[in-house]
């Protein structure tokens, strides 16, 4: 892992042109491009990929899982209005990325992968970038932390059927979630906003591609 860790000119130099194309497609949060730009993310990918981590483009990456394009990637972590301390609960781990992301925002994160292969890969690669602060977890995120519970935001990067009950009741009153629902041909993203104990509001936020959120573990 220790040679993929290098962030070199020409790295520096794709990812200022990504930050770039992020801004012209309408991310307007600073603090959200100012974490893309200083979070290189070709060491989330296998070396062997370098050349893709700056196209706006998700990625497979190991147990035929995907990093998701850097554009929604902003797009969630700016519907989730982040601020400084939030407790953030994420869905799908996966490479570890976006908790990175949100981590470089100022918030407390905790997330679950299902997959216990990636769980392991992502907890050291956090630990060498010194990330030791974001808390992973292997768990199945229909259940949620319900030790942690309640979160002020909650980012699901994997697609249920419905949106999952248990995570809802984990959501502080005025707390945010965002989740792309339904099948692959028809997900839509929703923000949903818990406005008292029994009432949510939700929004839909237009179409979206996730690989699917699974029961269990793996
Ligand atoms: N946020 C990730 C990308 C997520 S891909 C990143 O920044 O790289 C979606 C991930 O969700 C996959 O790793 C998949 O294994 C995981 N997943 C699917 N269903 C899950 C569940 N029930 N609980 C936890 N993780 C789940």
């Amino acid at each position: 892992m220790g040679e993929q860790f290098r962030d070199t000119y020409r790295q520096k130099g794709m990812r200022k042109r990504l930050v770039k194309e992020l801004r012209k497609k309408g991310i307007r949060d600073e603090r959200i491009l100012d974490a893309i730009w200083n979070l290189p993310r070709h060491y989330f990918l296998d070396i062997a990929f370098d050349e893709w981590a700056y196209k706006d483009q998700a990625f497979r990456i190991d147990c035929e899982q995907t990093i998701s394009q850097p554009y929604t990637v902003a797009k969630q972590t700016e519907w989730l209005e982040i601020e400084e301390g939030d407790k953030v609960l994420e869905v799908g781990t996966g490479s570890g990325y976006q908790a990175c992301v949100l981590h470089l925002l100022g918030a407390e994160v905790h997330s679950i992968e299902r997959i216990e292969q990636l769980y392991l890969q992502s907890k050291k690669r956090l630990e060498v970038l010194g990330y030791e602060e974001i808390k992973i977890y292997h768990g199945d995120g229909y259940e949620g932390l319900p030790n942690e519970a309640p979160f002020d935001k909650i980012i699901i990067t994997a697609a249920p059927p419905e949106v999952p009950s248990k995570l809802l009741q984990q959501l502080k009153i005025g707390g945010i979630m965002i989740v792309p629902v339904g099948a692959n041909s028809d997900q839509k993203m929703y923000k949903i906003t818990r406005t008292g104990s029994k009432n949510y509001r939700r929004e839909v936020l237009g179409a979206y591609r996730f690989v699917p959120m699974k029961k269990g573990t793996n």
